[in-house]
């Protein structure tokens, strides 16, 4: 798929991170989900490539890019991997990015230049057994108690925990303000109190490596307190748009790895005396594939755009992460249908994307939250 609209610089770091998927990511892609487990060593290949960096300013140790080139990255890792691409979004456009928008100069300094180079790995802890759409419903507690905060509760389902050096950690300061009484925490090395269960199996994204986290007791100095008290967790919220333009992209690459995958199989595969690509219903999904997956890029093209211009992008990002997983969705399932039997097989490309897509609808706001959010920016 070729892009007209993209500029040099975004043409030529497209094709950077795409001959790097295909020589480092795509070889060892069913392996990785077989063994279940992230190849951590990638953050730090990634890192020195100023990639981890592409949406972050140059003084924090980012690369100066921007949504757009995030954008791109997000697309053509998941179009090897949408598990890898899942473990680098949430330690980038969740915890990098909560410190550098909501942390102070010394947190900032502290956290972003080994992040952004891929010597630490972070995590973003949001979830819990009770607090899923629902964000209002965070019961994590965080007390003060002279120069600390006490932290008593537990996270779920947290992306890169069993590995994360630093964790960015939703508690609640004032239950009874409920949203309005969050407040997001830096949780570091040597803190007492902080346990991380074994991954858990999942269906997809088996690269990925999730837990829970479960704090005991576990003092973190006020000093760690990312953004304002009561209202970090709101302030967050306003700023981390950049996760959604980032699921959206992951929809986009991941769909195109599944359209090109039955595009291979279907042209390859006779039936009926010819390939079975040649047959109307086939080339009539696969054209609707292509147009449907155009359709998901620009909105996350245009989302980040108006991101790089400074603009509110709330809608835009909640449209792009909309349409473009759930595209995704539909062409996986699609993919898979195309493949036949072949594709069901465990060691097939197909059946992985198929496992993989699935989340991109949950994860960042599910589809009705965005639903919810665009019905909000019409008045309705
Ligand atoms: C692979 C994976 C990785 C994850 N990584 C992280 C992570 O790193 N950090 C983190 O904090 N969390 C993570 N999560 C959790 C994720 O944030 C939640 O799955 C998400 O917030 C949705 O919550 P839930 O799954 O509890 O769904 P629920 O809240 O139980 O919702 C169930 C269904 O009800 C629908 N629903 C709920 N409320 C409404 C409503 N008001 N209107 C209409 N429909 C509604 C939902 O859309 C959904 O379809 C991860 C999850 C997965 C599967």
């Amino acid at each position: 798929m070729t892009d007209p609209t993209l500029n040099p610089e975004e043409i030529q770091f497209r094709d950077a991170v795409r001959a790097f998927v295909k020589k480092e990511i795509t070889p060892n892609a069913t392996r990785w989900d077989m063994e279940e487990r992230y190849p951590q060593a990638l953050f730090q290949k990634l890192g020195e490539l100023g990639w981890l960096g592409a949406a972050f300013p140059e003084d924090v140790g980012g690369s100066g890019g921007g949504s757009v080139l995030y954008a791109l990255l997000c697309a053509e890792l998941a179009r090897g991997s949408a598990a890898i691409a899942l473990g680098l979004y949430v330690h980038t456009a969740l915890a990098s990015a909560a410190v550098f928008h909501l942390g102070n100069d010394e947190q900032k300094a502290r956290i972003l230049p080994d992040a952004l180079a891929g010597k630490t790995i972070g995590c973003w802890g949001y979830a819990e057994a009770g607090a899923g759409a629902d964000i209002s419903c965070v019961a994590t507690r965080a007390i003060k108690d002279g120069d600390d905060y006490v932290l008593n509760g537990a996270k779920l389902y947290i992306t890169n925990s069993p590995f994360a050096d630093f964790m960015v950690i939703v508690a609640s300061t004032e239950p009874e303000q409920g949203l309005k009484g969050m407040s997001l925490f830096l949780i570091e090395p040597g803190m007492k109190g902080v346990s991380v269960s074994k991954p858990f199996k999942k269906l997809g994204m088996g690269a990925s490596e999730m837990a829970e986290i479960v704090f005991d007791d576990c003092r973190v100095p006020v000093a760690n307190l990312l953004g304002p008290e009561n209202y970090g967790f709101l302030q967050a919220l306003k700023v981390l748009t950049l996760g959604r333009i980032a699921s959206a992209a992951f929809g986009v690459g991941l769909g195109r790895s599944a359209m090109e995958e039955s595009i291979d199989y279907t042209a390859g595969r006779m039936q009926a005396g010819k390939p079975v690509s040649r047959h109307q219903f086939v080339r009539f999904t696969l054209a609707d594939m292509a147009t449907r997956l155009e359709a998901g890029w620009q909105l996350t093209l245009h989302a980040a755009r108006v991101a790089d211009a400074g603009h509110p992008h709330d809608k835009e990002a909640s449209m792009a992460k909309l349409f473009a997983t759930e595209t995704a969705t539909w062409v996986c399932e699609r993919a898979l249908h195309l493949c036949g039997a072949q594709g069901y097989m465990r060691e097939s490309n197909a059946q992985r994307f198929y496992r993989d897509c699935k989340v991109l609808e949950l994860g960042e706001g599910t589809s009705e939250i965005q639903r919810e959010t665009i019905a909000r920016m019409l008045g309705v």
